[in-house]
């Protein structure tokens, strides 16, 4: 039996009990919902793959305090970090990036200390950290007194949850605690970002390249999504990922200038499927493009817009919710408007749905 807990003392005691008996638990984080286990405990590591079937190639982001000092002094304290494998630089960005934004949605790749075990890494030789922002993630990690190895709390290759509700979803009946902290503030995954030379963005996330640049006073590369699932230097990092049950296409040009080519194969989609289309925009009213698509399907059109005002913070927050939703509707089939040119927390948007989609 799964039950959801709401983070008062005593349930926050009852689940750090579960954790240093090496059960796994599902944490309210900033970004999206965890499935934690302590980091150090193989048979805890064991459980949160089998639970979430997901492949040991996709390696796991660990969960800390904040560091009281420097952060590779600290994470050197706690076997994670290897400091004699960091360069100057690279531990001048560390430090930086990690005073800057920690507590927050910024996940840091660095090269792993003596007490990571490999299923945390997927046998590389870095592991990736995070210091949450979330209280209730923050109080759990004072009372466990242990690194947490936390991936979302989703079924592999699924959307990734941002309410106890969604992890109940997902997770019901195969996990016993959720903790309960609210809707996730962010609703999108974090930053990651590898610090040793070249640095790079492994995965974008609501804290913008433009900004760790800035902090950083040196540019940033982003690395691809790997096309296939296999062992490789930023796993997990899949072009098929977050998607729902339903057949989900992204439009290559707004509903008003599809060219007649794209128009058929639209037509020729609807024609294998019966009932109303989902349609789904990022910012803006979403009423025009769902009248355009109207007239080309003839089919009833389930408008939803992320940000309605044009927000991309709230379009952030909407967005797996939203995907969620979509799925469990009526609708037979889901599109995606034109994915707009991105920077900031949009990239980030911009490269989940790319991923959660298919080209029409
Ligand atoms: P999630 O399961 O959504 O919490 O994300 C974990 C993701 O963090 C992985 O799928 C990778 O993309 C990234 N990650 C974790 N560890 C590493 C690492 N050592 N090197 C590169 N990327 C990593
Ligand atoms: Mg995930």
């Amino acid at each position: 039996m799964t039950s959801i807990l709401t983070p008062t003392p005593a349930n926050l005691t009852t689940a750090a009990e579960a954790l240093l008996r090496s059960r796994v638990v599902a944490i309210p984080t900033e970004t999206v919902y965890g499935l934690a286990g302590v980091a150090f405990d193989e048979v805890a590591l064991a459980t949160i793959f089998t639970v979430k079937e997901r492949p040991t190639f996709d390696p796991l982001i660990v969960h800390v305090p904040t560091p009281p000092g420097d952060a590779d002094v600290h994470l050197a304290e706690l076997g994670l970090l290897d400091p004699s494998l960091l360069g100057p630089k690279a531990r001048e960005r560390l430090n930086t990036l990690a005073k800057a934004y920690w507590p927050g949605p910024l996940t840091l790749v660095v090269p792993r200390g003596p007490r990571v075990p490999d299923l945390v890494t997927s046998g590389l030789d870095t592991v990736a950290i995070r210091c949450p922002g979330h209280p209730v993630a923050q109080e759990l990690l004072a009372t466990v007194k242990r690194p947490l190895a936390a991936p979302s709390a989703n079924r592999f290759g699924r959307i990734s949850p941002t309410t106890a509700a969604h992890v109940l979803e997902e997770l019901g009946g195969r996990i016993d605690i959720i903790l309960d902290g609210g809707p996730a503030h962010v609703g999108i995954e974090s930053t990651v970002v590898s610090v040793t030379d070249p640095p790079q963005i492994l995965r974008p996330g609501s804290i913008s390249k433009e900004s760790l640049e800035t902090t950083l006073s040196e540019s940033l590369a982003i690395a691809k999504p790997n096309a296939t699932l296999k062992p490789q230097a930023s796993p997990g990092m899949l072009e098929r990922h977050y998607a729902p049950g339903k057949r989900f296409v992204r439009l290559p040009a707004p509903t008003s200038s599809l060219t007649d080519e794209a128009v058929q194969r639209l037509q020729t989609l609807v024609e294998g499927v019966e009932g109303p289309i989902a349609l789904i925009c990022v910012l803006g009213d979403a009423r025009a493009a769902a009248t355009h698509l109207r007239e080309l399907t003839g089919r009833d059109v389930l408008a939803h817009s992320l940000s309605p005002s044009g927000d991309p913070n709230e379009a952030a927050r909407n967005l797996f919710r939203t995907l969620r939703l979509l799925d469990s509707t009526g609708a037979a089939l889901l599109v995606a408007e034109p994915l707009p040119a991105a920077t900031g927390v949009l990239l980030a948007i911009v490269d989940r749905l790319s991923r959660a989609t298919v080209p029409l």
